[in-house]
């Protein structure tokens, strides 16, 4: 039986979670998600509300991957920017892409309220600056949002003002977001799962599909024990997808993310670190973005690293940048360290869409998807039962380019792309 990683939310769970058999058989439904994780509950969950038959299959447990492990920051937009996509694709589908993203804020809360989920739900968070010309940026970037898309939830923080909202001397100042927030991502994920199976979702964990097989007649979906024969299926694997052969791996490129965790801060400094609760998110390009448990430790990410190889290197550079953050920090101890996998696209934009008339897919969240996974999860299950929707219409419209060669190529081509951006970063260019 697979485990989660020796996370801070796997120890901190209120119940211990109900486990799910391995698929030895053969079924059939109407739908098939592949993947235990936001999407595939999300996606699970929608359809199963509209009266659809569906086997989800998950290949160790779920909330294994990225759902069960990431830093729990809700942010709006997605992370290229709406304005690019203003420019480059015109103000109506860039209109289109802010609601489907405010949605997806929403969505999250609506969920909790639904199906009673307690998983710790704060609200707001703060993008934080890193030097006077990112600071101009965002401000900018704060009124072209209110005034174009008539978002009224950001406020323009100072240098001093910042300071005490953090509790950090490193900013030049920043935005507060009222409509972001933060949330115990394993804790929201069982909550998915326990919604979905009262739903009537048949889950199967330890069920990794190892081919999928397309007949005019429907899908055939195989483990190595099992067999499911399906109408329609529903590829939620995000950056663990590997092996299906289906030609959507090579839009996403997946990138290994640290995330460590304090032990609970002393009460002498509790007060001024992040008084008031929010998350934060700052502009380096291997962004820190941190956050207090609601035990009072912090959790804090930030290393993005491209190559596997040196992992060791990699949770040094996260305590590194916690301590440049909160030099008050330095010996508080670490007591969980853990990554896992983001999928980021070319662009960065998430690539939603369709195969074909039966085969769906959402994956490249690019470090956006606590909140976008939902909403993704219901764009996919809308298409499955009306067929092609505006909203995946929209998607289509944005076109994602491979990354080049395969996996071999593509590591060291990010690993300098990030190098560079690293530097710039030291250089505040
Ligand atoms: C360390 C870390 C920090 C992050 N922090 C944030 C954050 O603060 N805010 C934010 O918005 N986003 C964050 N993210 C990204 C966010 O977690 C993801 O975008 C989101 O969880 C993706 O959800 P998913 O369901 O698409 O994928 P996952 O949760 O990864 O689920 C995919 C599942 O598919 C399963 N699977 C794969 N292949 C198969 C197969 N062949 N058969 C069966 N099952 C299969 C996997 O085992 C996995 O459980 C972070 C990610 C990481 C790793």
């Amino acid at each position: 039986m697979s485990l989660y990683p020796d996370s801070y939310y796997a120890a901190s769970l209120d119940k211990s979670k109900t486990s799910s058999s391995t698929l030895n058989e053969e079924h059939s439904c109407d739908l098939c998600v592949i993947g235990g994780g936001f999407t595939g509950l999300s996606t699970a969950i929608e359809s199963a509300k509209k009266g659809l038959n569906v086997i989800l299959l998950e290949q160790n447990i779920i909330g294994w991957g990225a759902s069960g492990r990431n830093g729990g920051q809700i942010w709006n937009d997605v992370a290229w920017g709406i304005d690019v996509i203003e420019k480059k694709y015109g103000e109506s589908l860039a209109m289109k892409m802010w609601n489907i993203s405010q949605s997806a804020v929403d969505l999250i809360d609506e969920r909790i309220a639904e199906f009673e989920i307690n998983c710790d739900k704060k609200n707001g968070g703060i993008h934080a600056a890193t030097s006077a010309k990112k600071m101009k940026e965002y401000e900018n970037d704060s009124i072209y949002k209110r005034n174009k898309y008539g978002y009224e939830q950001l406020e323009i923080l100072d240098r001093k003002e910042v300071s005490v909202e953090i509790g950090s001397k490193l900013y030049y100042g920043g935005i507060l977001d009222r409509g972001a927030g933060h949330l115990h991502p394993l804790k929201y994920c069982l909550g998915l799962m326990e919604a979905a199976q009262k739903l009537g979702v048949q889950c199967f964990e330890n069920s990794c599909v190892v081919k999928v097989n397309q007949h005019s007649s429907g899908i055939e979906v195989l483990t190595k024990q099992g067999k499911i024969k399906s109408k329609k299926i529903a590829v939620c694997c995000n950056a663990y997808l590997d092996g299906l052969e289906l030609g959507i791996e090579n839009k996403i490129m997946p990138c290994e993310t640290y995330i460590v965790c304090t032990e609970p801060l002393d009460e002498a400094i509790q007060n001024t670190i992040l008084p008031n609760n929010y998350c934060v998110s700052d502009t380096n390009f291997d962004l820190n973005y941190y956050r207090l448990s609601s035990s009072k430790r912090m959790i804090f990410g930030g290393a993005v690293g491209y190559s596997l190889k040196n992992v060791e290197g990699l949770k040094k550079r996260t305590k590194r940048q916690l301590d440049k953050v909160y030099p008050q920090l330095v010996n508080h101890k670490i007591e969980y360290i853990w990554g896992g996998l983001i999928a980021i696209t070319v662009n960065r934009v998430p690539d939603i869409g369709m195969l074909n008339d039966n085969i769906y897919y959402a994956h490249g969240f690019s470090g956006h998807g606590v909140a976008f996974t939902g909403i993704a999860g219901k764009i996919i299950s809308e298409g499955i039962i009306n067929g092609k929707t505006s909203e995946l219409e929209a998607f289509e419209k944005i076109k994602h380019k491979n990354f080049p060669g395969g996996r071999l190529f593509r590591m060291p081509l990010l690993v300098t792309i990030s190098a560079m951006q690293r530097m710039m970063d030291v250089f505040n260019v």
